[in-house]
């Protein structure tokens, strides 16, 4: 289990990560998220040694991290950082390497992984020869060849196609079942509602918003309901108690609400409507907590 516990780190004066504290069991998948500049990689280099602590401690089932336990860590780091003159082969064999692994394991486990991407072919290229996809799919591959216990991955899904992606979160999926612990940033919110079971919101350095995803959206009251009719008074229905507001997308109509005690005003306002086909209560999505959260604090 990684426990993170009141780390705070200063670059001269300036303060990256406030106070941070949380943990990450062994299974978890775990989503650390801010907007640009809000500690997100400092905090990943931190967690991995690579970056001193101001204060608070970071320790893995217990024990203080350090250089030691590279072969027990996997990171993906957000700014690519493959040898590119390297063939795919070499640059794995080298990280595997420096992890503590044998030859013939790692060759074997490349070969795998190689191809489960489909991309065996590019095994003694070049990486500087490879597209930027396959490029991460290497990069993946070097993080996960030790078969780690704590994986970090910071943007794993940037510039990939939806297929890619797709291949990326199945082998996620596959190493959370394997009991690996997870920790990963996105920008993208439905990637980190796909797959955390729990979070934390930095702003400036600082957790405004932690807990478990479940928990986080059953506290946030606000509702959407979807609604497809033929057309709606928006005036008057922005006059039932508890509507927030009215939005008109392409298909349907999202009617935002205080909390789910508003519901039935608004259902007998829209089965005034005509043709109606849908009236769906969803909860608000993990975007919508993110904006309002961190648009709070800023103004605070
Ligand atoms: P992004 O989403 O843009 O990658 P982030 O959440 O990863 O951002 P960090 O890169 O951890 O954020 O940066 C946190 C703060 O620390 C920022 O104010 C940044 O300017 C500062 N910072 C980061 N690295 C250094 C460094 N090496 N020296 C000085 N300040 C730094």
């Amino acid at each position: 289990m990684l426990k993170v516990e009141h780390v705070t780190k200063y670059y001269g004066k300036n303060k990256a990560v406030d106070d941070l504290s949380f943990t990450v069991k062994e299974g978890e998948i775990f989503g650390l998220l801010g907007v640009n500049g809000a500690g997100k990689t400092t905090t990943f280099r931190m967690i991995n040694g690579l970056l001193d602590l101001s204060s608070g401690s970071i320790t893995m089932d217990g024990k203080p991290i350090d250089y030691t336990m590279t072969d027990r860590l996997g990171f993906l780091t957000e700014e690519r950082s493959l040898l590119t003159k390297l063939t795919v082969k070499e640059q794995v064999l080298y990280y595997g390497v420096l992890k503590g692994m044998k030859e013939e394991t790692i060759l074997k486990r490349l070969d795998e992984w190689l191809d489960y991407f489909q991309i065996s072919d590019y095994k003694e290229r070049k990486i500087k020869e490879l597209s930027k996809g396959n490029q991460q799919k290497v990069q993946f591959i070097t993080a996960i060849i030790n078969e780690p216990k704590l994986l970090i991955l910071d943007e794993p899904f940037s510039g990939l196609d939806p297929i890619n992606v797709q291949m990326f979160m199945d082998v996620i999926r596959k190493l959370k079942k394997q009991k690996t612990s997870i920790i990963f940033s996105s920008h993208r919110m439905e990637h980190v509602e796909m797959f955390c079971e729990k979070l934390v919101v930095l702003l400036k350095g600082k957790s405004v918003l932690s807990g478990e995803l479940k928990q986080i959206k059953k506290e946030y009251r606000k509702k959407n309901i979807h609604v497809v009719c033929d057309a709606i008074d928006v005036e008057a229905l922005k006059k039932v108690k508890g509507v927030l507001d009215v939005i008109q997308n392409e298909n349907e109509w999202i009617i935002k609400i205080e909390s789910d005690e508003n519901v039935q005003d608004v259902f007998d306002f829209v089965k005034k409507c005509k043709n109606v086909t849908k009236f769906a209560v969803e909860d608000a999505t993990l975007n919508e907590i993110f904006l309002e959260k961190v648009g709070e604090s800023y103004e605070n």
